[in-house]
């Protein structure tokens, strides 16, 4: 089972990922958006650990809503909300349970998937935080299924949601700034879709050391 730790140092390795990573996510968005993703992030999970580290809630559940709402007010541009909702809506799903099986888990990134899709209306293809995000819970839900333990699921997330990411490069853009690039948006990373392969690795990484 998961507890609210878990979680919370999820938050931390996130924001050390994401500062390691700045520089890149901010030329990603170079290329193809304006160039602010890479310190948009870092802002957000910098003052989720912050919030965490002022005040850390007693249930996985709550933690996540409370890093959601974080990030909807630190982050801006379009992947603060985003992320925000993700955050918000896997809190959601799990509801006031103590402790996160595999199974749970699964269901909040799922739920956590579904949110960035009912509020940014991408779909998958579309060049977006989607195409990684969406493979790494299918494939956390199929390990799952498969009753494999929690660090060989999220092995197999984060495998899917970089693979996802790099899938992104020959695409182009049909939602978010990116998509005014129209055809020139074609032989990048899409900067989201980096970040949130990020993110799951860094749960990856919590898991293992767990
Ligand atoms: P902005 O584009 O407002 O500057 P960011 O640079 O922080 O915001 O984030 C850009 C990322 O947000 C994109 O790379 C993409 O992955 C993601 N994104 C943008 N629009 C959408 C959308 N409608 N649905 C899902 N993800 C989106
Ligand atoms: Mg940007």
């Amino acid at each position: 089972m998961l507890d609210a730790g878990f979680f919370a140092a999820w938050v931390e390795e996130a924001a050390r990922s994401v500062l390691a990573g700045k520089d890149r996510l901010t030329r990603l968005d170079t290329a193809i958006g304006d160039g602010d993703h890479g310190t948009n992030l870092d802002r957000g999970l910098t003052a989720a650990v912050q919030a965490l580290a002022d005040h850390r809630p007693a249930t996985p559940g709550a933690l996540l809503v409370l890093v959601g709402g974080t990030l909807i007010r630190r982050v801006g541009g379009a992947s603060g909300p985003l992320y925000g909702t993700a955050f918000r809506e896997a809190g959601r799903a799990l509801g006031e349970e103590p402790g996160v099986s595999p199974g749970a888990l699964a269901g909040a990134l799922e739920a956590a998937v579904d949110g960035v899709r009912g509020l940014g209306s991408a779909a998958e293809g579309d060049k977006t935080m989607v195409d990684a995000l969406a493979p790494a819970v299918r494939a956390l839900a199929q390990a799952v299924r498969e009753g494999r333990d929690v660090r060989e699921a999220l092995d197999a997330a984060a495998a899917a949601a970089r693979g996802g990411a790099e899938a992104t490069v020959p695409m182009q853009a049909r939602k978010g700034r990116a998509s005014y690039l129209g055809p020139r948006s074609i032989g990048h990373e899409d900067p989201g879709a980096a970040s949130a392969a990020l993110l799951v690795e860094a749960l990856r990484t919590v898991a293992a050391r767990w």
